[in-house]
């Protein structure tokens, strides 16, 4: 058995082995109808874990022929909320019984903390299943009085058959962001996880069947998104697609939806957000969230603070303050209960991120801590700072999805909202201050979706969350995400010798 440094048990131990590898569909698993099959591997060691069944065109076929079919004869449109929401509650009960299996899974696919995702993804989905769950009984039209002799009501429908396209940064939080709220409406769905992290969903197809939801309303298709990820977004059998990831995939979505079946899409993109210090602020409590804005989850969430923007008379102590906090920042193997960061998800965004940190400092930046790989074996990279940023500079405008952070000082409000809205995204914003009037004036100036004052990567259920600008629309989370998955009809009909107007 592995141990820790300090001779206890290494979690590790516990990883079970992989019970998952084959498509899902039509409640039951099986092999890729080509055969083929891909590789998940694991970013602490850049080992294969596990081949993976690939699926590609024909398997959506036939995936959405079986949510097709158990939407338009299935049950699961047709039962009431009530027994929809039973159902779901006992998927969340089953989710938090396999926590640990649940987390180790995450932790191998994509580098994530084990303690965090057991403590905090994974109880944190399961809320979502339970708060949906709630709403699946509460949706209901209005009633219209149109005119003398008219009336008439709304029924809010299911949307149908929906494509879920999700990231491997979350892969369980994004799952059931998009999942749950489609559960709830009444529709049947496609889910591909990303490529680089197929395992906990999965895992969830199976728990999903435990529950008694019915054959065919949720299937699961691990595979690449040229290939699979194309086929649901042009699919002329999908009536709408739902995509966390890329702002560059956004766009493809976008068009092939716009060339099949014209379905509706909601897009949640990529950000480069800005976290704004005022003078007034506690700065050692305003740089541990600007260092756990940008470290958390090894700065792969489209959240990040990844442009720290301080005022001037707090400046100096404010980057000192960071710079001691960000060495002080434990990298290593995910299952250590110790470390903070694990690795980044794979080579390709290692890469990625190594060649922004280059391009930082070959356009002058100043590298204050951080900038290389850690160790010889995995894809971990060191808490990296950039003092001297320029707006202009690449690093300052595209989204780097690492633990790369960018400095910048400001003098006044206006300066500071000016700088904060200058990127083409606009997914979330922080601010730190202790003045009112600051914080209504710049929460309300700054074009983003989401601005958290005093606090910093603040979710919650309840909140919508999702993109102004290029990161997107659409929102996940809220009842503004269950009514993505609904369409609204209007029912009218005359009224005879009504005494009322
Ligand atoms: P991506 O956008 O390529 O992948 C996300 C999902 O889209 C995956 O499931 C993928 O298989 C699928 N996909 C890819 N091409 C597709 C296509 N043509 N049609 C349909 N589906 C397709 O993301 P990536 O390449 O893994 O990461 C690149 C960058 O994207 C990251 O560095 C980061 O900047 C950004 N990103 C953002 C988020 C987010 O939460 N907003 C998540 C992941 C990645």
């Amino acid at each position: 058995m592995a141990t820790l440094s300090n001779g206890d048990a290494h979690p590790l131990a516990k990883i079970p082995s992989i019970k998952f590898t084959k498509l899902f569909i039509n409640g039951e698993f099986r092999d890729s109808l080509s055969g083929k099959t891909f590789e998940t591997v694991d970013p602490r060691t850049a080992e294969v874990i596990v081949r993976i069944a690939e699926g590609t065109k024909e398997d959506i076929d036939v995936a959405v022929k079986a949510a097709r079919d158990a939407f338009d004869n299935g049950p699961w449109p047709r039962m009431p909320g009530v027994a929809r929401a039973k159902i779901m509650l006992k998927f969340a009960d089953l989710i938090e019984e396999n926590a640990e299996e649940i987390a180790a899974l995450d932790a191998i696919d994509a580098g994530k903390i084990y303690n965090f995702c057991k403590n905090g993804d994974i109880p944190q989905v399961a809320a979502t299943l339970r708060y949906y769950a709630g709403a699946a009984d509460k949706i209901h039209g209005q009633t219209l009085k149109m005119s003398r002799d008219l009336q008439g009501y709304t029924l809010m429908e299911p949307i149908g058959v929906v494509g879920h396209i999700i990231p491997w940064n979350f892969p369980s939080i994004m799952f059931f962001a998009k999942v749950s709220p489609a559960l709830a409406a009444g529709c049947t769905m496609i889910i591909k996880p990303a490529e680089q992290t197929p395992l906990s969903a999965l895992f969830y197809a199976h728990l999903a069947k435990l529950a008694g939801i019915p054959d065919g309303v949720l299937n699961v298709i691990p595979g690449f998104g040229a290939t699979a990820g194309a086929a649901i977004s042009s699919h002329m059998d999908i009536d709408a697609v739902n995509f966390t990831g890329s702002t560059e995939v956004g766009r493809e979505i976008m068009q092939a939806a716009a060339k099949s079946n014209l379905k509706p899409v909601s897009l949640e993109l990529g950000g480069k957000s800005p976290l704004i210090i005022f003078d007034d602020a506690d700065i050692d409590k305003a740089a541990e969230l600007a260092l756990i804005g940008i470290l958390f989850n090894k700065g792969e969430i489209c959240v990040a603070s990844s442009r720290v923007l301080v005022q001037e008379g707090i400046y100096e102590e404010f980057e000192k303050k960071l710079v001691e906090k960000a060495k002080a920042w434990v990298v290593g193997d995910p299952f250590d209960p110790k470390v903070q960061q694990g690795p980044q998800c794979d080579k390709k965004q290692f890469e990625k991120i190594l060649s922004y940190i280059e391009h930082g400092k070959r356009q002058g930046a100043t590298l204050l801590t951080g900038g290389k790989p850690i160790g010889d074996k995995g894809y971990y990279i060191e808490p990296t700072i950039f003092a001297d940023v320029k707006e202009n500079m690449l690093i300052a405008q595209d989204e780097i999805f690492g633990p790369v952070l960018c400095l910048f000082k400001f003098k006044t409000i206006e300066e500071a909202i000016k700088m904060a809205n200058n990127t083409r995204y606009g997914l979330a914003a922080g601010l730190v201050t202790k003045n009112i009037d600051t914080a209504n004036t710049v929460s309300r100036s700054i074009r983003s979706g989401i601005v958290w004052i005093n606090c910093y990567l603040a979710f919650g259920n309840d909140a919508p969350y999702g993109g102004y600008k290029m990161s997107g629309f659409g929102r996940d989370f809220g009842l503004d995400a269950l009514h993505k998955y609904l369409q609204v009809k209007s029912v009218v009909t005359p009224i005879y010798n009504s005494s009322w107007l």
